[in-house]
């Protein structure tokens, strides 16, 4: 077949001709690329910052418009030949203040982390001090560890969890008035609880701190409100686009209420601008834009607010199944779409409890969770998500199936070292068929 001869106009046509010719002129990344799809459809992912992009989002994502070279912003670009990229562009923005009541948005950000970084470079001098929460306790390298730019051209201090691993409000408190940060980031990528993001404004407010809100982890929730939205009480908030946004990879700023206000002398808005283009970025992905348009026109939809309830429930019926087979659940709970397991306190490391049910086609990833001694790469915990079986459709009877997998695999294996284990084949057997019928019965949708 001369594939040069098929008609390359149309968005789908393009999609098919490239899709044929990869496989007829690079076979082995066409074969590693299916593969991959595949895994993905015959494996239970339940990592908590993952989701699946709907096709029409991955349809953009492969569109020509990520041909286009720009740089600037709709209206005001450094490039001609812009009319149409601008109207993408205006609609991911539209459609990402609808999203979250937002007054300001920027669809531009690469990452979530880059998001961060722009942020606080928007708002704070460097040196200036950051308060968030300690990596080891659930928080995010950019909220100021000392292994990122965020702890390196800034000053930071950390706070914890309790003894429960609850956000201590009070101690926080104390903390922001002894030491006085310029900027408090809330937010987290494992706090299974609600955060209460009224609390950290007063907090902020009482010591002349800006509040940055990073809800890379729970966007989705909070877009279908049924998770406190933090837009109109931080200063910014800022979120990843492919965790629970089922959209690209990618990062989103906002701003509410404070749209008005000015930060050294300039419009907060205009500062967030020009940390976008040009001081941390160049040419943003209009494709990528185009795919964040698109996932934030499904957020608005009653599908999305019966998705993010099943989120929930999944995720409640997870922990409860867990926990009945006497794993410790952190916090007891859990609030949003995640289950932190503290698989330590049975013997276990959170690489081994990994390992083992990788090898049974369940994908989780290990975790420290607060007071753990272990290092990252081993870690004490193990850290769920239901963003995924929740879009698979899942019931709880289904979800208990899952945690009782779980339990036989865990209760099954025995550790050889931190990292090493034994299990027995007849149980990874029997584990790998009953995933495999559950991902049969419960499809990721096509
Ligand atoms: C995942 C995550 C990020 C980083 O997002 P990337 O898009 O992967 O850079 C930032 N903050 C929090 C809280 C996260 O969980």
């Amino acid at each position: 077949m001369d594939l040069d001869s098929l008609p390359p106009v149309g968005l789908s046509s393009l999609a098919v001709a490239g899709a044929q010719r990869l496989r007829h002129q690079d076979p082995v990344l066409h074969d590693l690329l299916e593969r991959e799809q595949r895994r993905q459809s015959d494996t239970l992912a339940m990592i908590a910052s993952a989701s699946w992009s709907d096709p029409s989002v991955l349809a953009c994502e492969g569109s020509a418009s990520g041909n286009i070279t720009t740089e600037g912003y709709p209206g005001r670009r450094y490039h001609a030949g812009c009319e149409v990229v601008d109207e993408i562009e205006r609609l991911a923005i539209d459609r990402a203040k609808a999203a979250f009541g937002a007054r300001y948005a920027n669809v531009q950000p690469h990452s979530g982390s880059t998001a961060n970084q722009l942020v606080m470079t928007a708002l704070l001098n460097p040196g200036d001090l950051v308060m968030g929460l300690e990596l080891a306790a659930g928080g995010h390298l950019t909220h100021g560890s000392a292994v990122s730019f965020s702890g390196r051209y800034f000053r930071s201090v950390s706070y914890g969890v309790d003894e429960q691993g609850l956000l201590d409000y009070a101690q926080i408190e104390r903390l922001a008035v002894e030491h006085r940060p310029k900027l408090i980031i809330c937010g987290a990528s494992a706090y299974p609880r609600e955060i209460d993001f009224a609390r950290f404004r007063e907090i902020a407010d009482h010591v002349g701190a800006f509040l940055l809100a990073d809800i890379s982890h729970i966007a989705g929730l909070v877009a279908a409100g049924v998770h406190p939205s933090p837009v109109d009480h931080a200063h910014v908030t800022t979120t990843s686009t492919y965790k629970q946004l089922y959209g690209p990879r990618g990062g989103l700023v906002l701003v509410g209420r404070d749209a008005d206000l000015r930060v050294h002398g300039r419009p907060l808005t205009a500062v967030l601008q020009n940390a976008v283009f040009p001081y941390f970025q160049g040419t943003p992905r209009i494709n990528g834009i185009a795919a964040k348009a698109r996932a934030f026109d499904q957020l608005n939809t009653p599908e999305f607010r019966l998705l993010a309830t099943r989120i929930l429930g999944t995720a409640r019926t997870l922990a409860a199944e867990l926990a009945a087979r006497g794993w410790p659940i952190v916090t007891g709970g859990t609030d949003n779409h995640m289950v932190l397991a503290d698989v330590g306190a049975r013997g276990l490391t959170g690489a081994i409890a990994e390992q083992a049910l990788e090898s049974c086609g369940i994908i989780v990833n290990r975790n420290k969770i607060h007071n753990d001694g272990r290092p990252a790469r081993i870690a004490g915990g193990i850290r769920f998500g239901t963003n995924i079986l929740a879009l698979r459709g899942m019931d709880d009877a289904a979800i208990a199936e899952c945690a009782a997998i779980v339990d036989q695999v865990w209760t099954s294996l025995t550790p050889l070292d931190d990292t090493d284990f034994l299990l027995p084949d007849q149980v990874r057997q029997s584990a790998r068929a009953a995933v495999a019928t559950l991902c049969w019965r419960f499809p990721l949708p096509a």
